[in-house]
């Protein structure tokens, strides 16, 4: 199209440069659809070799919209792990979905104001939709019950936090303490210290052999904190942790939580998805009881970042911790059914992320999205059977809401525990040196172990086999050189 943006002070383009162009990032969009599988999904630079490719002045002139464009795609998108890639095993993978791709471009087009409901009351009729489905689907109450999308699993927990802290603690929360597992994410870790409890405010309770918190470590640590004097408020669980996947007892922490009048905040953000199914609805049984939950459609609801969703047993809960009346927003505050979600959290101008898990919903089926994480859990389920039955592979821990833990560790030879952290360290540096999957190590029970996180619907049984092919050659070359 050529267009020289010198001198457009209004920053506008005509209607045919912004079809040419908006086709252009539409064709960048879908080429990337199309192609992924077959690229390698992992990206490697140095802060140098970048830091030479894209530092430059703030450029005073403008130049063509087509040359920026091109570069942008070639230079910056194409440099960065793929993780909707059938081979990105790692951390939680984001298999995304092109609907809520687009709807996300809309979102950004029309520039929606999600904030208030005089600005917009479509989208916060949509966010209530989407997050009424989602409190019926985790057995909250629909009406009393409400919730809030923001950016992430993280932006959830500590919304969580700051919610439980004021039910709970009101303005003193000096001596106020919080429970959670040593298996727990970091972003719980994270908020509490946001919220600004001390360090000795937090209990890391040690979990049992199956990863689980242990229930006889925790009721023992609030009847010592009981005893000290300190104040018991808050209690998190996780329903799906990120190492592997385990779930919580979830009932009996809701129980002790009843019985010791404790706020109970369960982490959904990793697993709380596969409630979809049936075996994971199995998994999850007491996760009703929460009050709070933090889920994330960004991982395994297959949304594109960032979307994240915490829900609550009451509504007025969040309008009660996070309501301020400014005169400057009086106008916009209309009546009481008429929610503003900048009631409901910390955001006061936030995009319209309703939209795309309600597009994806409406236009897939919540059907479909079942089916994916029946699939995502079978072949989690498969991969283990693939490794137990082999003489090169040990499962850590067993497959459990789509991860898995093991390591290479052949019967013949016999390798030290040193030697085997050390193979297994070496596979993940050499399968990402090769940019073949990626792929990460944890450690569980003081050992190096592969952890694949099983949750994208694209990804085939052969796309593990030949993952583990790999793996396997890379162990028999590290041996060689041991
Ligand atoms: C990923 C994750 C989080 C953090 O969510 P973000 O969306 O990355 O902010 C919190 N808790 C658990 C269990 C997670 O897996």
């Amino acid at each position: 199209m050529g267009t020289t943006n010198k001198n457009n002070s209004t920053l506008t383009l005509s209607k045919k440069e912004m079809q040419d162009y908006g086709y252009r990032v539409v064709d960048a969009i879908v080429e990337h659809f199309e192609t992924l599988n077959n690229k390698p999904p992992v990206a490697l630079a140095t802060r140098k070799e970048m830091d030479e490719l894209l530092q430059e002045p703030v450029p005073e002139e403008g130049k063509d919209a087509n040359e920026v464009l091109s570069f942008v795609v070639e230079q910056v998108l194409k440099q960065n792990n793929i993780l909707s890639h059938p081979k990105a095993y790692a951390f939680v993978p984001g298999p995304s979905n092109y609907i809520s791709v687009m709807a996300d471009t809309l979102a950004t087009g029309f520039n929606i104001f999600s904030g208030g409901w005089s600005m917009s009351p479509a989208a916060s009729e949509l966010e209530l939709v989407t997050i009424n489905w989602l409190l019926k689907l985790y057995g909250f109450p629909v009406k009393k019950g409400g919730g809030i999308f923001t950016s992430g699993g993280s932006m959830a927990n500590l919304t969580a936090l700051v919610t439980a802290r004021r039910f709970k603690c009101g303005d003193d929360f000096s001596k106020a303490i919080i429970y959670l597992s040593d298996q727990a994410h970091s972003s719980n870790i994270k908020a509490i210290r946001i919220c600004g409890f001390r360090k000795e405010q937090i209990r890391i309770i040690p979990t049992d052999m199956d990863f689980k918190l242990s229930l006889n470590k925790l009721k023992n640590a609030i009847a010592k904190d009981r005893l000290e004097g300190n104040k018991p408020f808050c209690m998190i669980a996780s329903a799906g942790t990120t190492n592997t996947g385990t779930v919580d007892p979830l009932n009996d922490m809701a129980e002790i939580c009843k019985n010791e009048d404790l706020w109970f905040h369960v982490d959904g953000a990793y697993g709380a998805a596969a409630i979809l199914s049936k075996k994971g609805k199995l998994f999850l049984k007491g996760i009703e009881r929460a009050d709070s939950l933090t889920i994330d459609p960004h991982k395994w609801l297959y949304q594109p970042y960032e979307i994240g969703c915490l829900l609550v047993k009451n509504h007025s809960w969040l309008s009660a911790t996070f309501q301020e009346k400014p005169e400057y927003l009086r106008d916009i505050e209309g009546n009481p059914s008429e929610i503003n979600f900048y009631d409901f959290g910390m955001q006061l101008t936030r995009r319209f992320r309703a939209l795309k898990f309600y597009m994806s919903v409406k236009t897939y089926g919540l059907g479909s999205f079942r089916k994916a994480i029946e699939y995502n859990l079978d072949l989690a389920e498969k991969t283990e059977g693939i490794l137990r039955k082999s003489p090169y592979w040990e499962v850590i821990s067993p497959a459990t809401l789509a991860i898995i833990n093991f390591r290479f560790n052949p019967i013949i030879p016999s390798l030290s525990e040193k030697q085997l952290d050390f193979i297994n360290q070496g596979i993940v540096k050499k399968i990402t040196k090769a940019r073949k999957a990626i792929l990460a190590t944890t450690v569980l029970q003081e050992k190096v172990v592969l952890r694949m996180c099983l949750i994208n619907p694209r990804t085939t049984l052969e796309d593990i086999e030949d993952t583990l092919k790999d793996c396997q050659d890379y162990a028999e070359d590290i041996i060689t050189s041991l």
